[in-house]
């Protein structure tokens, strides 16, 4: 159990361990309290080399809080295009007013401080106040769960409020006066090179292997303990990729919600047949040319899951040149636009990959124009 575990003698083999083998990654090269927050937030569910180029293109665009603050909201979410989660940004945005605001457009020096704004909670102050300020505060997130657990044998649901708890007690106990940020980056790193969250851990590269409880006896292939979430929501979609030529239909989402503020090609929420899509398409207001089964997608989110169909229409140049379209929700616009406009100006979510694929559309950040920023 962790609360009975003394913890102390783990703190030194970590930090040596960690200044030979750590990765060299953007975001360790200098200590920028500005860049550590962007890669921090970004880490956030999604994997270090999906990151990188994100990283490098965001700070190329935005290199500094009060560009971030001032940054116009498509831009915004285009330069998040395919990372995910995109209220991270919109918080990422508001904490950046706030910091311009009320701290002089300096990321404060403070854990209190920097715990306030918004979206950042203890994970993320801790890492910023650690590594950037040199502030003696833990970093807990999943990985730090996953191997105080195994390396103390504790058997708590590790995505209990009150397994943050005791892990955030048990570190503070033991922060190091000086480099808290490459003890907290030390136990990152164990947790993604060497106590793996698939798969077997690799005890042998881990500098905790002396100490660890779950190595010495065998046990990390049940821990940590998780409690399963709810299953998700299953929903049915058709995405309508309605067309003339490099010319396609795309909507704004509503600025609340799922996917807020994004774009996306039009789609319903069931499975149509060919016939049935041909009927909705001309109760949007087009007449169809041709129509094409494209593949069929599927898009995992939090809490719903997207299963989806599509079609490609065809429709004439007239048809396509309406500038708004009949029927479409108010919240909605929906307006033809050229592919490479799209993808230019215009985010449009992961969850609608496949379909962008089917008509070439460049998503995400490899592009040059997206690393100069413009
Ligand atoms: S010794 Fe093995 S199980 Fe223990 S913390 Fe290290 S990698 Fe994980």
């Amino acid at each position: 159990m962790l609360d009975q575990f003394d913890l102390s003698p783990l703190v030194t083999p970590a930090m040596d361990w960690f200044q030979v083998n750590k990765r060299d990654l953007p975001w360790r090269r200098d200590r920028d309290p500005y860049h550590i927050w962007v890669s921090e937030i970004m880490l956030q569910q999604t994997r270090v080399e999906a990151v990188k180029p994100y990283y490098q293109g965001f700070l190329a665009a935005l290199p500094s809080i009060a560009d971030l603050a001032a940054c116009p909201q498509d831009q915004l979410n285009k330069l998040w295009e395919g990372l995910g989660y995109y209220s991270r940004v919109r918080n990422m945005q508001k904490a950046a007013e706030v910091i311009m605001e009320k701290f002089g457009g300096q990321m404060p020096s403070d854990y209190d401080a920097i715990l306030s704004l918004p979206g950042i909670g203890p994970y993320t102050a801790g890492a910023i106040s650690s590594i950037a300020f040199d502030l003696p505060a833990p970093a807990v997130d999943g990985n730090v769960l996953r191997i105080l657990a195994r390396v103390s044998e504790d058997d708590i649901d590790i995505k209990s409020d009150l397994a943050k708890k005791r892990a955030q007690a048990a570190l503070e106990g033991v922060m190091p006066a000086s480099g808290s940020g490459i003890f907290n980056q030390a136990m990152m790193e164990i947790g993604a090179t060497a106590c793996l969250p698939n798969g077997d851990p690799l005890c042998g590269q881990c500098p905790w292997k002396k100490y660890c409880l779950a190595n010495r006896h065998g046990s990390w292939d049940h821990l940590p303990v998780r409690s399963k979430g709810k299953p998700r929501r299953i929903e049915e979609r058709t995405v309508f990729i309605v067309r003339n030529g490099s010319r396609v239909v795309i909507d704004r989402r509503p600025d609340r919600g799922l996917l807020a503020g994004l774009y996306e090609f039009p789609n319903v929420r069931e499975h149509l047949s060919e016939e049935a899509a041909l009927a909705y398409a001309e109760q949007m207001g087009y007449e169809p040319l041709r129509i094409r089964r494209l593949e069929e997608a599927r898009h995992i989110f939090s809490h719903v899951e997207w299963r989806m169909i599509g079609y490609e229409i065809r429709v004439s140049d007239a048809e396509l040149a309406k500038e708004m379209v009949e029927n479409v929700p108010a919240d909605k616009i929906s307006w033809p636009v050229d592919i490479g406009e799209i993808s230019r100006k215009y985010a449009i979510p992961s969850a609608f990959a496949a379909y962008a694929k089917a008509i070439q559309l460049e998503r995400g950040p490899k592009r040059e124009d997206r690393v100069m920023g413009l």
